[in-house]
């Protein structure tokens, strides 16, 4: 009641949700309240959480900000919904986005752009942006988002939360609404990283129904908070300081290394030299997979149908020309393009030979560290509506962050400092299945 109390008086200003489930959490509540009465409890019975609406909720419509999901109510729930449910949590709202995750700041949502807590008149990053904004204006303790090229991390830095994107494989793809499939993956956004520990322990764990989750032991990732980061050896990988990283954000991430001095952890320049091509190589990969994933969305078997036709071509080219936005569209043209006959081998094989490059050299970085640390964003939240007009600019605020997505690692942002009251944040870079390392590092930052 408290929280949806909140959500009244703050989603005027900041609107951060889509859809906010009311009576239904209320009725999800009353039953926590009776298992905790009845000495029933779990970590997160009762805890109310917010989904990015990229996530499949069972009765709860789920539109991932598109005009084609607009009237989308899933018959089932997502592998997280599930595990979630499972533990007693109580889905209390669903978030907004940029369109099919495609987006830096919640602007190509085709309802409405949240705005950031922190300064009205600035975006809260994206494409989960809804789900950081949330968390940041105490809408909820905790929040779902999707990481595709930086979608939880960029926005948790813009917003000053923490924001997780597990090892690609740890948690269940099953009933996220694809995006990127080999580069997708679902984490938290949370005050802090005890609660993204507690969050990870209810979402991460093998799923049959996703081909590419990992039977991995389920470990608890709360449990081994608080050990001692003393002699552990961090490496700071130089290009990423470059390319239009601004004073203010260096400056930043420069104090946040003296604080794991502090604590002890050895710290070291290197260079992963590969950074410079992650941007092209994701703005192949990422659109390519977009485009065959958004090929099921014809108005025959689900979603907006345009039907004021007799041909069944311009009923499909109508479907998709009013149902998608324009970078929704951008990105299909961009994917159809480069997996055409003639340019296939050009482009994305090229693309694909690149990024295990970059993966080789995140290994051969891991051989000597045990965590790298870097910015989580070039710039401190930029104006609304500043960059929409350039996509280019717009995909550079993902520098940072795409590279570990191409490589399949798991990176914490955190919350790490302000510059003219705005938040910045840098981000430690773990190797494959090493949550556990980066949640205690970044647990003893804060
Ligand atoms: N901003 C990037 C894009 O538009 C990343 C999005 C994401 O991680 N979902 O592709």
């Amino acid at each position: 009641r408290a929280y949806l109390d909140r959500i009244e008086a703050v989603e005027p200003k900041v609107k951060a949700l889509m859809t906010v489930t009311g009576e239904q959490a209320l009725t999800q509540a009353k039953a926590a309240d009776e298992a905790i009465a009845a000495g029933q409890a779990g970590m997160l019975t009762g805890v109310p959480v917010i989904l990015k609406d990229v996530i499949c909720t069972k009765g709860i419509r789920t539109t991932c900000s598109s005009k084609m999901l607009e009237n989308f109510i899933p018959p089932y729930d997502a592998g997280v919904v599930e595990r979630l449910k499972a533990r007693g949590a109580v889905v209390i709202g669903k978030a907004n986005m940029d369109e099919f995750a495609m987006g830096s700041s919640t602007e190509n949502s085709a309802y409405f752009t949240t705005h950031n807590p922190w300064d009205l008149s600035r975006v809260p990053g994206g494409s989960s942006g809804g789900s950081a904004a949330a968390v940041a204006a105490g809408e909820a303790p905790a929040a779902l988002g999707s990481d595709t090229g930086g979608s939880i991390r960029q926005p948790a830095s813009f917003c000053s939360v923490t924001g997780l994107k597990p090892t690609y494989g740890l948690v269940s793809r099953y009933g996220l609404i694809a995006f990127a499939s080999s580069l997708d993956q679902i984490g938290p956004l949370t005050k802090d990283v005890a609660d993204s520990a507690v969050m990870l322990n209810a979402i991460a764990g093998h799923d049959s129904r996703d081909s590419t989750s990992v039977a991995q032991p389920e470990e608890d990732y709360f449990g081994c908070l608080g050990k001692s980061v003393k002699g552990l050896k961090l490496g700071v990988p130089k290009e990423y300081f470059a390319q239009g990283v601004t004073a203010e954000v260096s400056d930043a991430v420069k104090a946040a290394l003296k604080v794991y001095e502090e604590l002890g952890c050895n710290i070291e320049e290197c260079s992963l030299p590969t950074t410079a091509y992650a941007l092209a190589v994701y703005y192949i990969i990422a659109p390519s997979e977009a485009s065959a994933n958004l090929a099921r969305y014809d108005g025959v078997k689900y979603g907006f149908s345009f039907k004021d036709t007799q041909s069944m071509w311009e009923a499909m080219e109508k479907t998709r020309g009013i149902g998608f936005g324009p970078e929704v569209k951008r990105r299909i043209m961009l994917g159809t393009y480069a997996l055409s006959a003639g340019y296939y081998d050009a482009w994305y094989v090229k693309a694909q030979r690149v990024r295990t490059v970059i993966r080789r050299e995140f290994d051969e970085a891991f051989e000597k560290y045990d965590a790298l640390i870097t910015p989580t964003a070039p710039t401190v939240p930029f104006k609304i509506g500043e960059k929409s007009a350039d996509p280019f600019s717009m995909y550079l605020s993902d520098i940072c962050t795409i590279p570990i997505n191409i490589a399949g690692l798991p990176a914490l942002a955190l919350q790490g400092g302000f510059a003219q009251g705005l938040p910045i944040g840098h981000q430690i870079i773990g190797k494959p299945f090493s949550e556990k390392t980066i949640l205690n590092l970044g647990h003893a930052y804060q």
